[in-house]
């Protein structure tokens, strides 16, 4: 068996489930009654967004294997202190 979409004018798509190649062009319609014209769509094309692709890839890698660190991390370094301008250096200092 497979699923087989229709349209509707007035109610919209809808599927009904055939066997392989017994696909009828049109059915009536179960809500209304009316003619349904046989839809044509392509299965499972959508195309996901490259981030989104890549955040539920990490995501479902991370079920099984997690990514896991063998070493502490070294610390952080002191923040630099800004170095001022060669021309402030040489003022005098108090
Ligand atoms: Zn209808």
């Amino acid at each position: 068996m497979a699923t087989y979409e229709y349209r509707c004018p007035r109610d919209g798509d809808f599927e009904v489930r055939f066997p392989i190649g017994a696909a009828a062009a049109r059915v009536t319609c179960s809500a209304c009654g009316a003619d349904a014209a046989r839809v044509f769509s392509a299965p499972l094309l959508t195309r996901t967004p490259q981030s989104l692709a890549a955040a539920i890839d990490r995501t479902e890698r991370s079920a099984e294997t997690p990514e896991v660190v063998t070493s502490v991390p070294p610390r952080p370094r002191p923040a630099r202190r800004r170095q001022a301008s060669p021309a402030l250096a040489r003022l005098p200092r108090p």
